[in-house]
């Protein structure tokens, strides 16, 4: 059966101070022993301890692009400590990770059997532990998304996607988001606005997240500078996390070459790019290519913004990845054209393009790489 045209979705609890909703929704799911998943710098900085929750098992090996020795790690943890839910604080790559790891807890072993890929949709069932989202960056929107994404023992980043991955509850403090570092904001908030535009050109017909994204795009783009350089202002980083939010909404709709090209980027062994930087570096290059094919909409997204035409668009994005710190080529992240090797065959496969408003030869695809590079 084919995926609804329109799904909303799970229950969201956004405000600042929104965290101390946690303990009555453990309650609410009759979860009493919750296995927290996040990552060291987190633990570090006692996130943990500020759930409100007591002692309870934490989880914290988690990397930038979560791998599949993490999850089968978090899963055991799980087990070993007779846990009956899963709490996932962090950013999309907690989530993730926490959603893969709730998978396996009643779905038989191995985890690729479920990746897209390998025709893993239907056998995601809804027979999971329940999950409770609470992010602490402004861009991934895991918490409202179908997906996880996570990079193979084989080295490929894959994709898991199904509507029952989404997140029971949703819990977005924005104080949670006070003390991101710029880059993490820069990346992570150019992540947002990667999923809004990539959404809005999507083909696929659903005005609801239309309207979404291009709200969400409008909030990012306004706020994004000063939460950057300002990033205390609660303010400014309620609206980027409220734009987040909104990418994430819009995911039904299937984001495009943006995301298919950094994918196989983000799987690279060694490197840990960051998901959202690679996204901003390829966004102008990907509105470029994407031109001819989508006319209309990118001529609403250009007054979204406030463009006198669509032309302009893909160098306001390089002007504002300037402006917030983003290296404008994929050699300034410290990459070589020979890792470049392969990428272009695996961004075709990537789940992403198939909805990406133009359609791509090798060679094409190829051209994009190069000239990111
Ligand atoms: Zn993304």
């Amino acid at each position: 059966m084919n995926a609804p045209t329109i799904a909303y979705l799970t229950d969201i609890y956004f405000e600042p101070g929104a965290l101390n909703v946690l303990p009555d929704l453990l309650h609410r799911f009759s979860v009493k022993r919750p296995l927290v998943v996040t990552d060291k710098g987190l633990t570090s900085l006692g996130f943990s301890a500020r759930l409100g929750i007591g002692s309870v098992p934490v989880f914290d090996e988690i990397e930038t692009n979560p791998t599949e020795t993490s999850v089968v790690a978090g899963l055991a943890t799980y087990r070993e400590d007779i846990c009956d839910g899963l709490v996932a604080i962090g950013g999309g790559s907690s989530i993730d990770c926490a959603k893969c790891i709730g998978l396996l807890v009643h779905h038989p072993e191995p985890l690729a059997h479920y990746a897209f890929l390998n025709g893993g949709l239907p056998r995601i069932t809804a027979n999971k532990p329940p999950l409770i989202a609470i992010p602490t960056t402004a861009g991934t929107g895991s918490e409202v998304g179908r997906a996880a994404l996570i990079t193979m023992n084989s080295g490929r980043k894959m994709a898991f996607l199904s509507p029952k991955l989404i997140p029971n509850s949703v819990i977005c403090d924005p104080t949670l988001t006070l003390e991101l570092p710029k880059g993490l904001t820069a990346g992570t908030g150019m992540d947002a606005i990667a999923h809004c535009v990539e959404t809005f050109c999507s083909p696929k017909f659903n005005p609801v997240a239309d309207a979404i994204a291009l709200d969400g795009l409008h909030r990012a783009y306004v706020n994004i500078r000063e939460a950057v350089h300002n990033g205390s202002h609660l303010g400014v980083r309620t609206e980027m996390m409220m734009a987040a939010l909104e990418g994430g909404l819009t995911f039904q709709k299937g984001l495009g070459f943006v995301h298919s090209l950094s994918h196989p980027l983000g799987g690279l062994k060694g490197k840990r790019l960051h998901h959202g930087t690679l996204n901003a570096i390829f966004l102008p290059h990907v509105l470029r290519f994407n031109m001819e094919a989508c006319l209309d909409r990118l001529d609403k997204l250009a007054r979204a913004l406030g463009a006198a035409t669509r032309m302009q668009l893909p160098d306001v994005f390089a002007n504002l990845n300037t402006e917030i710190g983003i290296p404008s080529r994929l050699r300034d992240l410290n990459l070589s054209m020979d890792e470049l090797e392969g990428m272009a065959e695996l961004a075709l496969q990537d789940h992403c393009s198939l909805t990406n408003p133009r359609k791509i030869t090798l060679d094409a695809c190829q051209r994009l790489y190069q000239d990111a590079f």
